[in-house]
């Protein structure tokens, strides 16, 4: 028997018609250093309108070819992120962090046919774009000297001003019906071998992570929420939260550039967020602003965190100091990203309730997980058993763009090898423990490098600490330690490993250490592993030994 519903495609312009009608009075707000910059979301609906006339009919785009943004977390990038899907061409977000060689392949890959840029950032395009080898139309935002990224556009490429392309264009478009399982926004991953690959979210896989994110469950976003998304709109989709802000009508406030601690500090000052979302190195900045100036987060009910392991060390702080829940998620370009997230179960208080809260989180109903051993038989969801966690779902991604089959080293039997470690317990909790890449291989037995992190980063004096396994003749890996400590602080390699004998297993404590300013990290804020692991071994880290424990 076929149902008797009615078949209404899932797709992004409906989410842009709600948001700017049913909650037009909600806001972007984008920093800017001094007065921040307002735009309510019914105007957000008249602009995405005059922007897909203006890529229409002067930038000439049509069907489903590409619009790529090289922007900072800003209005004109929300309004570009409903425009572009909602006319049934495809968004593209670059991320302005990568190489340059990077950014121009990802471009020239996905066949780019018009960039959209911030006037902050035409240096870093002017770069790359006469290597953009499909762009025909640059679009620049905000005031700025275009001038530079003219003469590296040669003749090849129009360069027009934001503003003039949109000014007297229709406020309204005709918004076309799309395949609800065709491509609506690209973005690729930041991929630390071989080439970046892309992702093809749909209409449907957006629409259905935006409901998700809106759950209790999941960020549980709704209309009286204002919602500070520092995670990077080329990062996942900023973790789906501009199209689930549309969705529910939570306002936005917005960074742009301004992503250091007293900036973030000056803007939940001002604009009263009521939740957060980005990476652990953002709160970890912040955490220390907040306990040595005086800022008034009381709005500031929730903070996500994920990206990379959150060391509950910084939970602590931010709840018990500052009276901020850290939320902790994890999730991956390839879902969406929202693949968990860490709220405890009902019944659970007190230790109970922080121990899943330290865990990566519970899967929601749209995802499926599953633990796999070494020969790809899968384990038991038993909270114990330790492989690479797969998992498969309506927002997961089936394979990369330009792959006629999904590449055997990422996907399994319609499973997502996500590459990274842990255990599954019966009630749907991921542990992770480390990336498959990352766990350190010690005589046969394997040391989670993130535990070891985590632990060290519980001292009063370690900022950051970076785990790495590093080659050792007797036992083939054994773990080095780099840590940066707070200023001023003496602390010596034999009192931390002291410290760490408390929580961590003998056989596993570090011998080498090296104190380093800064741990590297990637494009997107995670720590760069292997620029540690090659600094070790050209012999640029000050490493002391100690003798084994
Ligand atoms: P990306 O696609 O760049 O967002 O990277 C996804 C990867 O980030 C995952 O496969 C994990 O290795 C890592 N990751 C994301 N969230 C977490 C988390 N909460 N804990 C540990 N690792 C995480």
């Amino acid at each position: 028997m076929r149902s008797t519903m009615m078949d209404a495609p899932l797709q992004i312009s409906r989410i842009l018609d709600h948001g700017s009608t049913v909650h037009g009075t909600a806001e972007v707000v984008t920093w800017t250093g001094a007065e921040p910059r307002r735009m309510t979301y019914a105007e957000v609906g008249r602009a995405a309108a005059r922007l897909a006339h203006a890529l229409r009919d002067e930038c000439g785009v049509t069907g489903d070819e590409r619009v790529a943004t090289f922007m900072w977390n800003n209005a004109e990038h929300l309004v570009a992120y409903f425009a572009v899907p909602s006319m049934g061409a495809v968004l593209h977000t670059l991320n302005i962090r990568l190489f340059p060689d990077q950014v121009a392949y990802i471009a020239n890959h996905a066949e780019d046919r018009v960039v959209l840029v911030d006037s902050t950032l035409i240096p870093l395009l002017a770069k790359v774009i006469g290597d953009m080898t499909t762009v025909r139309h640059v679009v620049v935002a905000g005031g700025g000297d275009p001038a530079p990224l003219v003469a590296a556009a040669g003749d090849r490429i129009s360069v027009h001003h934001w503003d003039a392309l949109l000014d007297g264009r229709p406020d309204t478009y005709d918004w076309r019906e799309v395949d609800e399982r065709d491509a609506a926004a690209l973005c690729y991953t930041s991929g630390t071998t071989g080439n970046p690959k892309g992702v093809a979210y749909s209409h449907r896989s957006i629409y259905l992570h935006s409901l998700q994110v809106c759950t209790p469950e999941g960020f549980g976003l709704g209309p009286t929420d204002r919602t500070l998304a520092i995670v990077p709109m080329f990062h996942a989709m900023s973790w789906g939260l501009p199209y689930a802000a549309l969705f529910s009508g939570a306002s936005l406030i917005m960074p742009d550039r301004f992503l250091q601690a007293a900036p973030i500090a000056e803007m939940i000052i001002a604009e009263h967020p009521t939740l957060a979302g980005a990476v652990p190195t953002i709160w970890n900045d912040l955490l220390a602003y907040l306990d040595s100036h005086e800022v008034d987060t009381s709005s500031l009910a929730e903070v996500i965190v994920g990206g990379s392991a959150c060391p509950p060390a910084l939970m602590h702080a931010f709840e018990e100091r500052h009276g901020i829940r850290v939320i902790h998620a994890w999730g991956m370009t390839e879902t969406s990203p929202l693949g968990s997230v860490a709220r405890p179960p009902a019944g659970a208080s007190g230790e109970d309730a922080w121990r899943y809260r330290y865990t990566q989180g519970r899967v929601p109903a749209g995802v499926e997980a599953r633990i796999v051993g070494p020969l790809a038989e899968p384990l038991p969801a038993d909270g114990t058993s330790v492989g690479e966690l797969e998992v498969r779902g309506p927002w997961v991604t089936g394979r990369y763009v330009g792959d006629e089959t999904p590449d055997e080293e990422k996907f399994r039997d319609g499973w997502l090898r996500t590459g990274d470690v842990g255990t599954l317990s019966p009630d749907g909790y991921i542990t992770l423990t480390d990336r498959a890449k990352d766990v350190i291989k010690s005589g046969g037995e394997w040391i989670s490098s993130v535990e070891l992190e985590n632990a060290l980063m519980a001292h009063p004096d370690v900022v950051e600490a970076c785990v790495v396994g590093v080659p050792d003749e007797r036992w083939g890996e054994r773990p080095l330690a780099t840590v940066v400590l707070r200023e001023g602080a003496g602390v010596g390699a034999q009192e931390l490993r002291d410290f760490l004998a408390a929580s961590v297993a003998r056989w596993q404590l570090p011998e080498r250490w090296a104190v380093i300013d800064a741990v590297p990290k990637t494009s997107v804020g995670k720590f760069d592993k292997k620029v540690v692991r090659s600094r070790y071994a050209e012999g640029g880290l000050e490493v002391r030994e100690l003798a084994a424990p």
